[in-house]
């Protein structure tokens, strides 16, 4: 099952993701997670993502599009995979479909989880006190500024791929706002209907 969530910032699909992970063998491919680690060990892609993400803005679709090319054909995505993070604009979405199809493959499910924008910043900001409270280290870009540009680069650049896999009847609209295990079960039903 190959499976693209979207969402802005804070809407829960890292959370989702996880649990759509173990319960069908697939694995999360998280652009931001796969950054963030070329950002630690210092890659050329990292040092070129590091300031941008910094920043709250966008890493250049060509680099995030290789990344996410190489992965999914690893061994472990043989079965499926569920996208997070990715895409994040209408051309990183056309990059994607064409990607799937020159291998033969395509996506089962766009899952969108709408959540008030009113709710994220609060969201956020109490993951990244959470984490401060257990001793973790907070994303250097969870800071109230950053989180509000992230928010903004969402609406501006994020918001019309939804259009993009609506005008294609593959999206489905999730409530993000209902309690996590409300939303697993929405989206558990969501994968079960027919595809249109
Ligand atoms: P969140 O969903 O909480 O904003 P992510 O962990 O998905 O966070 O992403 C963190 C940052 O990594 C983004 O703000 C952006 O700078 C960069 N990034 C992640 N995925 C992409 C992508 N698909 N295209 C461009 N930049 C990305």
């Amino acid at each position: 099952m190959r499976i693209v969530f979207l969402g802005p910032p804070g809407a829960g699909k890292g959370t989702q993701a996880a649990r759509l992970m173990e319960r069908h063998g697939i694995p999360q491919l998280s652009t931001g997670d796969m950054l963030r680690a070329a950002v630690k060990a210092g890659t050329p892609v990292g040092l070129k993502a590091k300031a941008i993400m910094e920043q709250g803005g966008l890493v250049p679709d060509a680099i995030v599009v290789g990344i996410v090319a190489e992965r999914f054909m690893e061994p472990d995505a043989a079965k499926g995979f569920i996208l997070d993070g990715f895409p994040r604009t209408v051309g990183q979405a056309e990059a994607l479909d064409l990607a799937l199809e020159h291998r033969g493959l395509k996506l089962d499910a766009v899952l969108e989880l709408e959540v008030d924008p009113k709710v994220l910043v609060d969201r956020i900001e109490r993951r990244a006190a959470d984490t401060r409270a257990a001793g973790g280290t907070v994303r250097p870009d969870d800071t109230p500024e950053v989180v509000s540009k992230r928010l903004a680069t969402y609406h501006e650049q994020t918001a019309p791929v939804s259009s993009y896999y609506a005008g294609s009847n593959r999206l489905k609209a999730i409530d993000g706002m209902a309690p996590i295990e409300a939303v697993a079960e929405s989206i558990d039903a969501a994968l079960a209907a027919p595809a249109h």
